[in-house]
C-alpha cells in the first residue's frame, strides 16, 4: 500500500502547529475508533493511518526528517509505524481520555468485551451417543433489556455525566511526584450515573431470559465432548460479540458395554462345558436390533478375548468407520452339582487319570504342599 502524505492524512497544512495537529488527530481517531466501527476494515485502516501520521508529526525530530526526506527518510531511521491497535493505544492512550462514555484508559483501549460463554451439561445413554440425536435444550441467559435497549436508563430519561470524574471514569490524585489515576468510585469507571434506572432490569441493562435451542449431536460423542454453538452465550458489553454456548456431553454407564474411545468391551458368561466343547451364542450389539451370533471355539480358556471388528462405536469424524468390539469370556464353574452331574464329572476325571480323592485335605497339609 502506498503511504499517504501525513499532512493530507490529518488534513492539516504543512506549517500546522502542534495543537492543530493534535486536534486534527483527535477528530480522526474519534471518527474511526474501532469501538465505533466494529468489523469495518476501511475504518480500521484509516485509524491506523491517522495514528501513524500523528506519531510522526507530533515529534519534532521525525517531522523534520519527514519534511526533508519523506517516507524513505523515516524508514531509513527505523520508523516502522504501528503493528496494531495495542501499539497505538499504548502510545497515545492519553489522547482518548474522555472520548468515550465509559471512561479512558483500559476500557477505552480495547474493543467491546465479549459476553460470557455458557455451559450446558447433557447426559446421554450409550445408545444415544451411538446414533447421535437432536436435542432441544432449555437454558437461561442474560440478554439486553428490551425496555431500555440495554442502556439501563428508564425510557424518557438520560444518564448524567459523573460529576466526580467529569465523565472520564478515572480520577487522578497526586502522590508525591507522581500522578496516580484510578477507577472513579462514584461511577465505577462508567463515566455516567443513572439517576432514573429502568424498572425492567433495575438499571443493569440486561435481563435473564429462558431460551431454547436445538443441539445437533453427532454419532460417536463421548463423555467430555463439547459442542459449541457460536453466539448463543451472553451478549457482550459495548458492542462486543456474544459468548458461545458449550454443550458438554456425559455418557451414562451401560449395563453391558464399557467403552474405551471407539472400542466397546463386554464380558459374556459361558459354562465350562461350552468352553470345552465350543458353542455358538447370540450377543446383543449396540445400535442393532438383531443379536449377533458369536462362535466360541472348543477349548476356550477363561479370560479369552474375542474381537469382533467394526462393531464398536462410530468415529466422531463421521467417516462411517466404527471401532471394534472386544468380548471377554467368563467361564462359570457350577457351585452346586446334582448327584448325577457329580458322578459324570468323576467318571470324566477317571478318563483323565486324575480322579480326585474325594477327601478334603486339611488346610495345613495343603499349605505344605504349595510351598514345596
Ligand atoms: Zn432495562
Ligand atoms: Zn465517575
Amino acid at each position: 500500500m502506498v503511504k499517504g502524505d501525513y499532512y493530507e492524512v490529518l488534513g492539516v497544512s504543512r506549517d500546522a502547529g502542534d495543537d492543530q495537529i493534535k486536534s486534527a488527530y483527535r477528530k480522526l481517531a474519534l471518527k474511526f475508533h474501532p469501538d465505533r466501527n466494529p468489523g469495518d476494515n476501511a475504518a480500521e485502516e484509516s485509524f491506523k493511518e491517522a495514528a501513524e501520521a500523528y506519531a510522526v508529526l507530533r515529534d519534532a525530530e521525525k517531522r523534520r526528517i519527514y519534511d526533508r526526506f519523506g517516507h524513505e527518510g523515516l524508514e531509513g531511521r527505523g520508523f516502522q509505524g504501528f503493528s496494531g491497535f495495542e501499539d497505538i493505544f499504548s502510545n497515545f492512550g492519553d489522547i482518548f481520555e474522555g472520548f468515550f462514555g465509559f471512561g479512558s484508559g483500559r476500557s477505552g483501549r480495547s474493543r467491546g468485551r465479549q459476553g460470557n460463554s455458557l455451559r450446558y451439561d447433557l447426559e446421554l445413554t450409550l445408545e444415544e451417543a451411538f446414533t447421535g440425536k437432536e436435542e432441544e435444550i432449555t437454558f437461561h441467559r442474560l440478554e439486553a433489556c428490551d425496555t431500555c435497549d440495554g442502556s439501563g436508563v428508564a425510557p424518557g430519561s438520560e444518564p448524567q455525566t459523573c460529576a466526580t470524574c467529569q465523565g472520564r471514569g478515572q480520577v487522578v490524585r497526586s502522590q508525591g511526584f507522581f500522578q496516580v489515576s484510578s477507577t472513579c468510585p462514584s461511577c465505577h469507571g462508567q463515566g455516567q450515573i443513572i439517576m432514573d434506572p429502568c424498572d425492567a432490569c433495575r438499571g443493569g441493562g440486561k435481563v435473564r431470559i429462558k431460551r431454547n435451542v436445538t443441539v445437533k449431536i453427532p454419532p460417536g460423542v463421548d463423555t467430555g465432548s463439547q459442542l459449541r454453538l457460536r453466539g448463543e452465550g451472553e451478549p457482550g458489553d459495548y458492542g462486543g460479540p456474544s459468548g458461545d454456548l458449550f454443550t458438554v456431553i456425559h455418557v451414562k454407564d451401560h449395563r453391558f458395554f464399557t467403552r474405551e474411545g471407539d472400542a466397546l468391551m463386554c464380558e459374556i458368561p459361558i459354562s465350562f462345558v461350552q468352553a470345552a466343547l465350543g458353542d455358538t451364542i447370540n450377543i446383543p450389539l449396540i445400535g442393532e436390533k438383531d443379536e449377533h451370533p458369536l462362535d466360541i471355539r472348543k477349548g476356550t480358556q477363561p479370560g479369552h478375548v474375542i474381537k469382533v471388528s467394526g462393531k464398536g462405536m462410530p468415529h466422531l469424524q463421521g467417516n462411517h468407520r466404527r471401532g471394534d468390539l472386544y468380548i471377554q469370556v467368563q467361564v462359570r464353574i457350577p457351585e452346586k452339582l446334582t448327584q448325577e452331574q457329580r458322578e459324570l464329572l468323576e467318571a470324566f476325571a477317571e478318563t483323565d487319570g486324575k480322579k480326585p480323592s474325594g477327601k478334603k485335605k486339611s488346610k495345613k497339609n495343603r499349605w505344605k504342599r504349595l510351598v514345596k
